[in-house]
């Protein structure tokens, strides 16, 4: 293995200690391509946990389709330009027709950001409820709706639970419940329920749709607008559907994106009931320099074109089929996997040191995380105890993908005595 002790420390002079590398030994890919990240010596590595470059590394067309409009022209959308006309009509085309306005940024924390704007500018109202280990992104306002970054709430969040099927079903409505009774018992209102449709950084759970429909539905009663972030469980990701809160049958108010949204190019945004957005855009206005422009709108587009092309929908679906096959039979082996829950291309596996306590199989996880890598696997862990591990491969993983992501982690577990 390469030794990259200068680098490394070349790095951190420049950049500075708040950036993380992921693994012991760091990687330090210089190609990627379809599921596939090369090292210089030609090493290649199988990508599990990548759902930004959803439809493949360097897919042909989305690097193609940048190169094409960065040659003509880029620039912000304060001229007229009919890239990003053709984007809202086919992004929107695939929402519930009462979510029929696009804003675009650059990041999913604009997008966030954005939407915690519009809510409490719409709602009159400043609380915004969370789950307890979420994350929704980097400003300074959406850092204080994620907790999982460490920096502690701010004082208008209220926490609750994740929907955690494993440990306490239906705990987190109840707490749900009493937030809101505690507000009203204060005077105050919450402006938005904000929630990722497969509660990711909270150790992935994937609720039954009645309890988002009553967790949405009191919100709505008590004065507030349901926020869903889609930066994870958007573009096709769990199979079942489009959007993850499709899954739930239950409409949301504002809808957020992100991540896969470009295959890597930093396009983001927000999708909004017009009628939301016709009262903030009376009183406050958006823009966002690099957000919109024709060269991000041409990869966005590009993006759709493939998941449908490509019919990375259905593959979702039936590869994560096949994946939580493979991983239901591993843990009929491994008695430290206490769980496995997800959707489509999205798996958390739960590691527990024993399945009577079900305490955390924290340092297990680490070790199976690095040692995956090793195997020439890249997955990565998850949740308040970072002891699930996170398997959520781009969209394009094959049956043999799957198979040699399962068949390496029986050899890690095993070869870790577990
Ligand atoms: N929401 C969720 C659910 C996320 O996972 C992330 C990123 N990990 C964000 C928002 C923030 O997106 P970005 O990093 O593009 O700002």
């Amino acid at each position: 293995m390469t030794d990259h002790t200068a680098l490394i420390e070349r790095r951190q002079r420049l950049l500075g200690r708040s950036y993380r590398l992921f693994y012991q030994q760091p990687l330090y890919p210089v190609r990627g391509e379809g599921v596939w990240l090369y090292e210089a010596d030609g090493r290649r590595y199988l990508d599990a946990y990548n759902n930004v470059v959803s439809v493949g590394h360097c897919h042909p067309r989305v690097v193609e389709a940048i190169c094409r409009q960065a040659s003509v022209l880029n620039t912000h959308t304060r001229y007229l330009h009919d890239g990003i006309l053709e984007y809202a009509e086919r992004l929107l085309a695939l929402f519930p027709e009462r979510l029929n306005n696009l804003t675009l940024t650059c990041s999913g924390s604009e997008a966030n950001d954005l939407a915690l704007r519009v809510a409490r500018e719409v709602t009159g109202n400043r609380i915004a409820l969370v789950t307890r280990w979420a994350y929704h992104g980097t400003t300074s306002s959406i850092a204080e709706l994620s907790p999982a970054l460490g920096v502690g709430v701010g004082d208008q969040v209220r926490l609750l639970d994740a929907p955690d099927s494993y440990r306490a079903p239906g705990q987190w409505l109840r707490q749900l419940r009493q937030q809101l009774d505690q507000l009203a018992a204060e005077g105050l209102r919450p402006a938005a329920l904000m929630m990722d449709g497969l509660f990711s950084s909270d150790g992935v759970f994937s609720p039954p749709a009645a309890e988002i429909q009553q967790a949405v539905n009191w919100v709505r009663q008590a004065g507030g607008l349901y926020i869903a972030d889609e930066v994870q469980s958007g573009f096709a990701r769990t199979g079942e559907a489009f959007w993850g809160f499709s899954r739930y049958q239950v409409e949301p108010d504002l809808v957020t994106l992100g991540k896969p949204m470009g295959n890597g190019h930093p396009v983001a945004g927000m999708v909004a009931r017009a009628d939301l957005l016709d009262q903030f855009g009376a009183r406050q206005r958006y823009f966002n320099t690099f957000g919109g422009n024709p060269v991000s709108c041409a990869a966005a587009l590009a993006v759709l074109d493939v998941i449908e092309t490509e019919h990375l929908q259905v593959n979702a679906r039936i590869q994560g089929q096949r994946l939580q096959r493979r991983l239901s039979e591993l843990a009929s082996q491994h008695v430290v996997i206490g769980d496995i829950r997800g959707a489509g291309l999205f798996y958390g596996v739960e590691l527990v040191q024993d399945r009577e306590s079900l305490a955390p199989a924290t340092d297990l996880a680490s070790r199976v995380v690095n040692g995956m890598r090793d195997a020439g696997v890249l997955i990565s862990a998850t949740g308040p105890d970072a002891n699930i591990l996170k398997i959520r491969p781009p969209l394009v993983f094959s049956s043999e993908h799957v198979e040699l992501l399962s068949d390496t982690l029986d050899q890690v577990l095993t070869g870790l005595g577990v």
